[in-house]
């Protein structure tokens, strides 16, 4: 019988094969991006939720988890006080690692899932049923369950003093179903693991509530899609028209699309793209010189690091500019902090520094830089002005782009990786760094002390280069 865990009875729970799958050719999975700066994340609140209990006792899984099953067993059974760590736990060849376990002053046990998120979700609840379904199984007095999550309006005031930082929400009373139905789960869950792969079409659980790491390999056997899917219709226009039968645009009548939705239609039909240049140069035209071309990249950490700081909190570590002037000069600059210090400071003054005042800034997708212009402006009261300003003269160039251009290559997106290659050749394949997630995960890489010099120059340079892209 093969051993299962929480999180193969959530991935059954999502679909069938998604459990055989990870079981049985794991090598098939394909991760999406950001997923290692998530992880490392995630790994740093569970740190945290242990280093909150000082007395608290590790169960180590090595060298197997028989030993640590043996230790959970030993230490309950000695009435230690708890907290336990990793306590595990095997009921009906479900094995479960309990994040922690305290024991309550009156008798019975508390439990806590331990999650990066802010807030607890849906999905934790099938988890955290779960364990406490195996505990119970294996006699052990489950008096309360919670999700243990981040506490977002926690700042850090002291170095390493995390008080506060996780708060619990307690779930125990809405378990009951889910814990009485397990039994059941369990049994299918085995049968399917000793069958041949399920043959589980693609479908819309594929991404709920979790992107699925085998969606290449489910869609291989597919017929081929149309080479330019009516999916591609934005703003849910493409799910329409999908509903009425039509999976190729190219079938769309033409006469039946209006406003945007047209544009795409001749666009990816004749292949050449709509450029509406008039508009666009009319609506930059209100733009002031000279123009800052801005980007920034920023990392959020669920433990924060830096005094003053929030969790999942967005920092800047980066930003790239292009400072065009009326007669066309462009000068380019950059920062970008890679000591593991708080960046802030260094960022506003390079901000102050590099932007001429009354400078026009242009962003894609304004709301972002202007959220973390404002963000600084908070944080240090002797550059607030200069930053506010720069934040108030943030223009937006995504809505410019969305209205006045499309090339069919960007298949409906108009996010800045889809059409910076098609206006300018540019694209991010020859880089080292390929998207935000990419950045984070660089960045992490290269504050961490263990990182070599030499290979530390490397992630810089990287770094530099993607940011730069973006401008
Ligand atoms: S891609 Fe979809 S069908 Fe395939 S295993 Fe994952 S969830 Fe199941």
């Amino acid at each position: 019988m093969v051993g299962l865990s929480k999180s193969r009875i959530a991935a059954f729970e999502q679909c069938p094969r998604r459990l055989w799958l990870q079981v049985h050719r794991r090598d098939l999975a394909e991760w999406g991006e950001g997923a290692e700066a998530l992880f490392v994340i995630g790994n740093e609140v569970g740190e945290a939720a242990c280093a909150l209990h000082p007395g608290g006792i590790m169960i180590e899984a090595e060298p197997d988890l028989a030993a640590a099953l043996e230790t959970t067993a030993r230490l309950i059974a000695e009435d230690h006080p708890g907290p336990l760590f990793e306590a595990t736990f095997m009921h009906r060849g479900v094995l479960v690692r309990v994040d922690v376990m305290e024991r309550l002053p009156g008798g019975g046990w508390h439990v806590a899932e331990v999650k990066s998120s802010t807030a607890s979700k849906e999905y934790h609840t099938g988890d955290l049923a779960t364990q406490v379904w195996v505990l119970q199984g294996c006699g052990i007095d489950v008096r309360s369950a919670a999700i243990r999550h981040v506490n977002n309006r926690f700042v850090l005031q002291v170095p390493g003093k995390l008080d506060g930082l996780l708060r619990d929400a307690d779930m125990l009373g809405m378990l009951g179903g889910i814990i009485a139905g397990r039994d059941e789960v369990v049994g299918k869950a085995q049968a399917v693991l000793a069958e041949e792969e399920p043959q589980t079409a693609p479908g819309d659980h594929c991404s709920r509530p979790h992107d699925c790491e085998f969606a290449a390999h489910c869609r291989r056997g597919e017929p081929l899609p149309p080479e330019w899917p009516v999916t591609v219709l934005p703003r849910g226009a493409g799910a329409a028209w999908l509903a009425r039968g039509y999976d190729d645009l190219l079938d769309v009548p033409a006469d039946r699309l209006s406003g945007v939705n047209a544009i795409v239609h001749a666009a990816t039909v004749s292949g050449t793209p709509y450029h509406d240049r008039g508009g666009a140069a009319f609506e930059m035209m209100q733009w002031g010189w000279p123009r800052v071309w801005l980007d920034f990249e920023t990392i959020a950490f669920g433990v924060p690091r830096w005094i003053g700081t929030r969790p999942h909190q967005q920092i800047p570590f980066q930003f790239s500019l292009h400072l065009e002037q009326e007669n066309g000069t462009m000068a380019h600059s950059e920062f970008l902090s890679t000591d593991g210090n708080d960046p802030r400071r260094a960022c506003a003054e390079a901000l102050v520094e590099q932007i001429p005042a009354g400078a026009a800034i242009v962003a894609y997708h304004a709301p972002f830089e202007r959220r973390v212009l404002r963000y600084l402006a908070e944080c240090f009261p002797d550059l607030s002005d200069a930053l506010q300003d720069m934040a108030e003269r943030c223009v937006d160039l995504l809505p410019v782009t969305r209205k006045h251009w499309y090339h069919r290559d960007q298949r409906g997106s108009w996010s800045l990786k889809k059409v910076l290659p098609t206006i300018a050749s540019l694209d991010y394949g020859s880089l080292e760094v390929k998207d935000g997630g990419d950045a984070q995960a660089t960045y992490l890489e290269a504050i961490d002390p263990a990182t070599d010099p030499d290979r530390q120059l490397l992630l810089r340079e990287a770094l530099l280069a993607y940011c730069e892209r973006d401008t």
